[in-house]
């Protein structure tokens, strides 16, 4: 275990959100740390194609997250491959100890950014064909299924997004939407239409079959009642995200019904000395958005903090 260290302020989740924190408390002068369970980016990493982060035209998520890191890391540190377990009130002026599971620290702010997570379909045999077939993320997997024929379930930006990537690269692909109309924005949706991507409407996976890896699946088709099964080497599941809410429950900070963090508009959450930026607090999810609660969040931090000395 690590001796703890003191610091002015801990981001939890290095996203743009986090990774712009640590980059706005540094300058801001405070002794900070970004800390990071798996790798800088979170989900941006996935995105094949960002056309709406001002001052890149089109960039791959995984580019714009290594620019970002390269960029931040300048300024702070911060520890990928660490995950924070628990944080704690330390007893003394309302200091927080974070336990991670190499060690602990001692700060005097945090902001929690971490993001959201893929939810899943919840159908027979998603868990058991998963990396057999199914996948979250097309710029990750998408290369195995090249000239095959893969489903991508979801009707969002996420999910238009990967189906044009799907087919960009050569599958063949069929979009799965539960409703007649999609959510993606208006945009994709052409680039849908032109792409010429088949769209099955008002159908509902209701399950994945497969041996070894998928092979079908069988689908419901709400307009006519039936259920059918479609033959499938590859299934893109994008039917949005849930918010990874473990710590902000573990601290008692409140969430809304959707379990996402609710923070005033300076970024502050109900617990003093704790901000939360970026996915996690729901609402205009784009990483324009994330970076710029990032920056808030950290500089209501600053101005908390010189209160207080
Ligand atoms: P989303 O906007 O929440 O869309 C989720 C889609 O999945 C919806 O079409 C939804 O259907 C469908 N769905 C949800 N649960 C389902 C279930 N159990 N079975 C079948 N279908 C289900 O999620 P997202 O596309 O991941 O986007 C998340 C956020 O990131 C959004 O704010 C989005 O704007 C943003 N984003 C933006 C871009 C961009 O290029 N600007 C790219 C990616 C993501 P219904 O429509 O029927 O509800």
């Amino acid at each position: 275990m690590e001796k703890a260290k003191d610091y002015d302020l801990i981001v939890v989740g290095a996203g743009p959100a986090g990774m712009t924190a640590g980059m706005y408390g540094v300058r801001s002068g405070l002794e900070t740390l970004v800390i990071e369970k798996g790798i800088c980016g979170g989900l941006s990493n996935e995105a094949p194609e960002i056309e709406n982060y001002p001052g890149f035209k089109k960039v791959r998520g995984m580019e714009l997250a290594e620019k970002m890191k390269e960029q931040v890391s300048e300024y702070v540190e911060i520890r990928e491959q660490e995950k924070v377990e628990k944080i704690e009130r330390s007893g003394q002026d309302n200091d927080l100890v974070v336990f991670t599971e190499k060690g602990s620290y001692v700060t005097r702010a945090a902001v929690i950014s971490t993001g959201t997570k893929h939810r899943r379909l919840g159908v027979k045999g998603e868990a058991e064909f998963l990396g057999k077939g199914i996948s979250y993320c097309a710029t990750c997997d998408g290369f195995f299924f090249r000239d095959k024929s893969v489903i991508v379930v979801g009707g969002g930006d996420s999910a238009v997004r990967e189906a044009l990537y799907l087919k960009n690269i050569g599958c063949e692909v069929t979009l799965i939407h539960r409703r007649g109309k999609l959510r993606a924005e208006q945009h994709l949706q052409k680039n849908l239409e032109k792409a010429g991507v088949r769209i099955l409407w008002n159908s509902v996976v209701k399950e994945i079959r497969g041996d070894k890896a998928v092979r079908s699946i069988t689908r419901f088709d709400k307009d006519r009642g039936i259920e059918d099964e479609l033959s499938v080497e590859g299934v893109f599941i994008s039917i949005g995200e849930e918010p990874v809410n473990e710590l902000a429950a573990q601290m008692g900070i409140k969430t809304n019904d959707n379990g996402y963090i609710i923070v005033d508009k300076n970024q502050r959450t109900n617990i003093k000395r704790v901000y939360a930026a970026g996915d996690i607090t729901g609402g205009v999810r784009q990483i324009v958005v994330a970076c710029a609660e990032g920056a808030i969040a950290a500089t209501s931090a600053y101005n908390d903090l010189q209160e207080n000395r």
